[in-house]
């Protein structure tokens, strides 16, 4: 299963993020997923309830954002829509992907007590 591995790396993530502020609950995870990137959030939603028991983030929300898949002229930056010919009008050169591929853990909402 390719979302239990992504949340594996998220966890390691959070849960050094977590130590290096001393936080002591991880309250929620915000996370950037390209419509590319292969994951669905159903099961990326269902593999962190799974594993997150027992961890830090016990009882966190996952927020996941979608981002669309977006393409552009590697010559000159112009945005080519997709679904059209993925080639820039202007330099005939194939378009490449500039979003939509990424899995990005975007924001740890966690509690730090005070000393
Ligand atoms: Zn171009």
């Amino acid at each position: 299963m390719h979302e239990y591995s992504i949340v594996q790396s998220l966890m390691d993530r959070v849960e050094s993020e977590a130590a290096a502020r001393g936080a002591t609950v991880v309250r929620a995870l915000t996370v950037r997923i390209g419509e590319m990137s292969g994951v669905e959030p159903v099961l990326l939603q269902t593999a962190f309830e799974t594993f997150v028991e027992k961890t830090i983030c016990e009882g966190a929300a996952l927020k996941i954002i979608r981002v669309p898949v977006s393409w552009a002229c590697p010559r000159c930056e112009e945005p080519i829509a997709p679904g059209t010919f993925l080639q820039c009008p202007k330099c005939a050169v194939p378009a490449t992907l500039r979003g939509g591929d990424e899995i990005i853990l975007e924001r740890i909402e966690m509690e730090v007590p005070d000393v």
